[in-house]
């Protein structure tokens, strides 16, 4: 069976560059922090080339979230917006504050947040809003900046699946007030475990991001603020320094995949086969970092079943809602004495949406060839 993510092929492919760098922080003695991590937070934000962006690495991209959240002051009762077609991180992490998510719906083409959804959603207790780059490709942030500006408002960037993307002149990890990643194994760029990292251009910001991700601490005891325990290893902080070197190619590749199927997929004989699945579509100027490969079929099952039957295999990225989780029905029910304003893009995108591989190492080559022999 083909892996949706080929980890084992990469490792294959940089395995001198990572055992080395591994051995070195095992004989090193240093697991925490230390030149690895610094090294490695100072080359992210090379990467992504901004002028005084900095860089603040921390235990996960869930933990990057709550870490933005605490030092934004998020207080319980406030709301915040967010996408309700997503992986469930953002509104998790303002739900365990004590604060309100409030569900934007989704643009139904892009699957990105709908500004003009956000707009409806702002009352006097919204205090910020999150946007999420969906499936690698960066979401609206000139107009939610716009959004944000007007109302006084913070603005979130959740680049946990593009770390590498682009809109027009800038690149994603610097469209928020902070912006986040996450460095989850199967992310664009990941490691062999949890990591990620907090980006701001506000050096008072990034100062109070890295004091909470160490206990609210400068780091000899002397603690300032409250904080948590959340900090990258010098382990992961090196196996992903080697996999920055090569993510520029990676990327290539990926697009370069993800081009194959757009041509596949406008095949409209093959795609009529198929049950006409549209593709995710990119809006003009984005480069996207292909976290996933996305399309949108309306017999869903009928699809899955040809997958199967060709042995290729699929996520469903995701199978609801945020607004239809149990976890927050009661905390939408207790705070606002009415249910969440209904999302209609997000609901149908809920059950028309399926990925395909499409990561550097997926052979697309063949499962194209598989679609189209089938
Ligand atoms: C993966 C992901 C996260 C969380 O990252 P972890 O490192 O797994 O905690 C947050 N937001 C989005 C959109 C994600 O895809």
């Amino acid at each position: 069976m083909i892996p949706f993510v080929n980890l084992k092929k990469q490792r294959n492919f940089y395995k001198n560059e990572l055992t080395e760098a591994e051995k070195e922080v095992l004989e090193s003695g240093c697991f925490i922090g230390g030149p690895q991590v610094e090294n490695l937070e100072k080359e992210l934000a090379a990467y992504i080339g901004a002028p005084d962006l900095q860089c603040v690495s921390c235990g996960s991209g869930t933990d990057a979230i709550t870490i933005a959240l605490m030092a934004l002051g998020l207080r319980p009762g406030d709301e915040v917006i967010v996408p309700d077609f997503t992986f469930i991180a953002p509104a998790e992490c303002v739900s365990l504050m004590g604060g309100v998510p409030k569900f934007a719906d989704i643009n139904p083409q892009t699957l990105q947040i709908d500004p003009e959804s956000v707009c409806g959603l702002v009352t006097e207790r919204t205090v910020g809003i999150i946007g999420v780059n969906l499936f690698g490709q960066c979401a609206p942030f000139e107009k939610l900046k716009e959004i944000a500006d007007h109302h006084g408002l913070w603005l979130l960037e959740d680049a946990a699946q593009a770390f590498g993307a682009r809109r027009g002149t800038q690149m994603a990890c610097t469209l928020g007030d902070i912006s986040i990643t996450s460095f989850y194994p199967t992310k664009p760029l990941g490691c062999y475990g949890d990591g990620g990292a907090l980006f701001t251009h506000d050096s008072q910001l990034a100062e109070r991001i890295r004091m909470i991700a160490n206990h609210g601490s400068k780091g000899h005891y002397h603690h300032e603020i409250l904080g948590l325990n959340s900090r990258l290893d010098a382990l992961q902080a090196a196996i992903l320094r080697v996999k920055l070197r090569h993510l520029k190619d990676e990327l290539e590749i990926r697009r370069n995949n993800a081009c194959k199927y757009d041509e596949l997929f406008h095949d409209s004989n093959i795609s009529h086969k198929l049950g006409d699945p549209i593709p995710q579509t990119l809006s003009p100027g984005n480069e996207s970092s292909v976290a996933q490969y996305t399309l949108l079929v309306q017999n869903r099952e009928k699809f899955i079943e040809i997958l199967k039957g060709i042995e290729v295999p699929y996520c469903i990225h995701y199978p609801a809602p945020l607004s239809e989780q149990k976890c927050f029905q009661e905390i939408l029910a207790d705070k606002t004495g009415n249910g969440p304003v209904y999302t209609p893009n997000a609901h149908l995108a809920s059950t028309q949406a399926i990925s395909l591989p499409v990561c550097a190492f997926t052979d697309v080559d063949e499962i194209i060839g598989r679609i189209k022999n089938f």
